[in-house]
């Protein structure tokens, strides 16, 4: 299978329409997105095209955040990193072109069972890698979770839907955004906050994917949920290592400038055990 990365026409200036495309399955729907697999016609290079109304983006005063996620994502180019290799227009709808990631989403592996540690720890590299990448360029994801991180060829994980990142030149900004699990304990005190809410939520993930479930989650009662996130209230089953569980626990500090670098998370003791085993 073709790849459009693979083939010479990755290049934004290239102006495509919906006819340049055999549109096959549908393999997904989002809050706004309905998603397919399609071929380009003309190299044969399979994508996914992600089509969105323009009228419900209007309804639902997010044509903005459209704007930013098309923005900053097409600017991005890492192997860890879904790539948008462009997008365009008609009268009632907004389709992206996006790299194809035949397999499903880290939200989709955890509904069978947990993932094993020894999986969970290349995942953790690949997304910390993938963070250093967008942060170097002063990206925030503000939205890392495992419905948003797909799983591609190979098993190399994407980063996707920037649709609540932002390109930040000034150092904090206040905004309430993401999914309740996965706040940070800065956000729900409506403080300013930084690039360390990805590294909050890296933490969470990799929790979840451990154990199967977000550290804090109350599913009765999301107020207990907060309460447990400001006092930083979990703990791990018995089978978790302890070289795991001190990676998570080194992340979900109250204090966001008490939370490890990615470069001291790529160097942690777990990840770099892993890594030597391979
Ligand atoms: P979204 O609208 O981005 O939330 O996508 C909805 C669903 O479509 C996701 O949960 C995935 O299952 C699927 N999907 C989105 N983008 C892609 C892609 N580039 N490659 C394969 N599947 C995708």
């Amino acid at each position: 299978m073709k790849h459009l990365h693979n083939v010479d026409i990755c290049n934004s200036s290239r102006q495509w329409c919906l006819d340049d495309f055999k549109v096959g399955i549908h393999i997904g729907s989002g809050r706004f997105g309905t998603v397919y697999r399609a071929q380009e016609k003309k190299t044969g290079a399979v994508v996914a095209l992600k089509i969105v109304n323009k009228q419900e983006l209007q309804k639902a005063k997010v044509v903005r955040f459209l704007k930013r996620e098309i923005e900053i994502q097409s600017r991005l180019s890492h192997p860890n990193v879904l790539r948008m290799y462009g997008y365009f227009d008609d009268k009632d709808s907004v389709c992206m072109v996006l790299e194809h990631a035949p397999g499903r989403t880290l939200y989709d592996l955890i509904q069978t069972s947990p993932i094993p540690e020894n999986t969970v720890t290349k995942y953790m590299t690949q997304i910390v890698s993938a963070l250093r990448y967008i942060h170097g360029l002063k990206v925030i994801h503000r939205d890392i979770k495992p419905e948003n991180v797909l799983i591609g060829e190979g098993n190399v994980l994407k980063m996707a839907d920037f649709g609540w990142a932002v390109h930040d030149r000034r150092p904090r900004r206040r905004t309430f955004c993401g999914t309740l699990d996965y706040l940070p304990p800065e956000m729900i005190e409506d403080k300013y906050h930084d690039e360390k809410v990805d590294i909050w939520a890296l933490g969470i993930m990799c929790y979840e994917l451990l154990v199967g479930i977000p550290p804090f989650g109350d599913v009765e009662n999301y107020v207990e949920t907060y309460h447990r996130i400001i006092q930083i209230k979990f703990s791990f089953p018995n089978h978790i290592s302890m070289n795991a569980q001190q990676f998570v626990k080194r992340i979900l500090r109250h204090d966001p400038r008490q939370r490890p670098t990615l470069e001291v998370l790529e160097n942690h003791p777990w990840l770099q055990q892993s890594r030597e085993q391979q």
